[in-house]
């Protein structure tokens, strides 16, 4: 099955369909989503995600931040691991940072919304395969890459929910990080949506 079609993004400028998100896990799920504000690298969680660039090497923004924290040893690490295509993703040790896994993701330049969504996935599905049980997103991105606030949003969003809707018994919580007034405000819209409280 492609993966591609795996995940319909619906429009996020028109009403959701109905049968966009399955509403018997509401229950469930809500508990196991929140948003943070503030500064990712103070988590002391499994697994914090990096929004990266191709070639794992230190960059600004939240990778910047990352690399500061943890020190020059996360750096030679990712120096084995020859660079990270865009969408997909790949794990570290935390080193110095509270949190025990760095997950590098790469995300898109411009708008892609497949991109991005694929970021997700393959982060959230490496921490599956490394027993991760917490971990925390960054508005992957949304700095230096461009991508506008309010659709990143809705994928970043839409993509967990689908994840969680088949794999939620296997995560305690998952984590939207923002650090910019602009996301807190459309976080707190886009998770009512796809994680409503009714
Ligand atoms: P990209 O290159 O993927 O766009 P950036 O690091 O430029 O990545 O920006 C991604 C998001 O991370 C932006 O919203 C930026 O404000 C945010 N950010 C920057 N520093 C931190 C930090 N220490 N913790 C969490 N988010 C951060």
């Amino acid at each position: 099955k492609q993966e591609a079609q795996e995940i319909d993004l619906p429009d996020p400028v028109k009403a959701l369909p109905s049968n966009t998100i399955d509403e018997t896990q509401n229950g469930s799920l809500v508990d196991k989503v929140s948003m943070f504000i503030g500064d990712i690298t103070k988590l002391k969680i499994d697994a914090i995600v990096n929004a990266a660039n191709y070639y794992l090497k230190r960059g600004g923004g939240v990778d910047g931040a990352i690399h500061r924290v943890a020190g020059q040893y996360l750096q030679q690490e990712c120096d084995t691991l020859n660079g990270c295509p865009t969408g997909e993703a790949k794990i570290t040790g935390g080193y110095q940072l509270p949190a025990k896994f760095v997950i590098h993701t790469v995300g898109p330049q411009g708008e892609n919304s497949q991109l991005l969504k694929n970021c997700y996935k393959n982060s959230l599905n490496l921490a599956l395969s490394n027993d991760v049980k917490s971990i925390a997103f960054p508005c992957i991105s949304t700095g230096v890459y461009g991508y506008p606030n309010e659709a990143a949003a809705h994928v970043a969003t839409f993509t967990v929910r689908k994840f969680l809707e088949k794999h939620g018994d296997q995560f305690d919580r998952v984590i939207f990080c923002t650090f910019l007034d602009i996301d807190k405000e459309l976080y707190k819209k886009v998770l009512q949506t796809y994680f409503p409280l009714n």
